[in-house]
């Protein structure tokens, strides 16, 4: 996946700035200095200038750009890892251990996985970013999140100055966060330890999920197999197809996104008893400490499913996602969510919370 001459001929890491911060909601945004890390290893780290940059609180951590809001356009210090290697630890009768280095996008690893017939990351596929961040709010889709096939994360404690390596209990896994989440600003997440299974499992393939068992069936009729023939390519394939219909493109092009804006609340049984007197229709999921709801339904409840305002808006297909159309600043972004946040609560009577970072700085 990356170029071994290539890899030879770079330099360990490299200083540079100002230059662009990418980022898939496509506010400008720029880092006024940035270390950018073609090797994760101990000895590079511990090269003083780069260990200093490192432990400074100032130096924020970037990766793809497609989980923070640039509220600022300047970022002063910046850190990114693009050392992008992965390869075949050990394997057994029936899987396969895999170290990635952080700097990787997690779509090309899942595609390249399931191209090999390799069962675990499928359901991941077209999620943006790189498998650096994905630990940070363990990323998930139908079902499945990172944290499912994570055997170990190998980080960089940026207090301690050294190189840990983490067990799953270590990393405090849950759902949309971890403890990386949690300590932000303390870790950067070097490598990641994957085990895959190279047999599909008992239930292949995953169809419990809202529109996945139909996209299947639809597979399975349109080549003529049975739905447990589907490999995993091609059902990261159909996972791709159902995700397109509904998000833009984090690749490239207008609308800009961050993917989902806000984490479904979780509300007391009361408070959902109370929406649901008015709203006989709102999906609710019992969940321990109370009651899910689609923070998307809210938005459309809050009658803003559409609704634009100059150069952003909410999408019209997926209300949970709001889209930058253009020619905004980070600042009229963050006032466009505030005003949805607040429309919501003026509605509903609920507080959603705001998924990506916010950049202030
Ligand atoms: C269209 C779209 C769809 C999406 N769908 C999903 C989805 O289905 N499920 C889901 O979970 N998420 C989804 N997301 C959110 C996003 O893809 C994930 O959060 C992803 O993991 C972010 O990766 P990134 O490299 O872009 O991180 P960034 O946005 O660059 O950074 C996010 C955070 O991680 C930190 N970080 C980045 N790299 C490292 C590192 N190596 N070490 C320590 N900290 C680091 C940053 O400091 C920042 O705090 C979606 C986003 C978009 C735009």
């Amino acid at each position: 996946m990356t170029n071994p001459d290539a890899v030879a001929t770079r330099p360990a890491f490299e200083w540079l700035g100002p230059c662009p911060l990418s980022n898939t909601l496509r506010l400008p945004a720029e880092a006024v200095r940035l270390l950018a890390l073609n090797d994760v290893s101990e000895s590079t780290l511990r090269t003083p200038d780069v260990a200093e940059w490192l432990a400074d609180p100032a130096t924020r951590v970037v990766g793809g750009g497609s989980n923070v809001v640039f509220v600022t356009p300047r970022v002063p210090q910046a850190v990114r890892i693009d050392a992008a290697d992965w390869r075949v630890t050990r394997s057994g009768d029936d899987w396969v251990d895999l170290s990635v280095e952080a700097g990787l996008g997690l779509d090309a690893l899942v595609r390249e996985t399931a191209a090999r017939g390799w069962f675990g990351l499928e359901a991941l596929a077209e999620i943006p970013g790189t498998v650096g961040a994905a630990p940070m709010q363990n990323v998930g889709a139908y079902g499945t999140e990172i944290a499912d096939v994570t055997r170990w994360v190998e980080v960089w404690d940026r207090r301690e100055r050294r190189i840990e390596c983490l067990a799953p209990a270590d990393c405090e896994f849950r759902y949309r966060g971890s403890r990386f989440k949690r300590e932000a600003g303390r870790w950067m997440i070097l490598r990641v330890g994957l085990r895959l299974a190279t047999r599909a499992p008992g239930d292949w393939p995953p169809v419990g999920y809202p529109g996945v068992g139909e996209a299947v069936g639809e597979w399975s009729r349109r080549t003529g197999r049975a739905p447990a023939a589907i490999t995993p390519g091609e059902y990261a394939e159909v996972i791709t197809t159902i995700r397109r219909a509904k998000l833009p493109d984090w690749r490239s092009g207008w609308p800009g996104s961050a993917g989902s804006f806000f984490h479904n609340p979780v509300v007391s049984v009361e408070t959902a008893e109370r929406l649901a007197r008015r709203w006989p229709e709102m999906p609710r999921f019992p969940v321990a400490d109370g009651m899910k709801i689609p923070a998307g339904w809210l938005i459309e409840a809050a009658g803003l499913k559409g609704h634009r305002d100059g150069p952003v808006g909410v999408s019209s297909r997926h209300a949970l996602v709001l889209e930058h159309h253009g020619g905004a600043s980070g600042e009229v972004f963050q006032r466009f969510a505030e005003f949805v946040r607040r429309r919501v609560r003026e509605e509903t009577g609920i507080d959603l919370a705001i998924e990506p970072e916010c950049v202030t700085l």
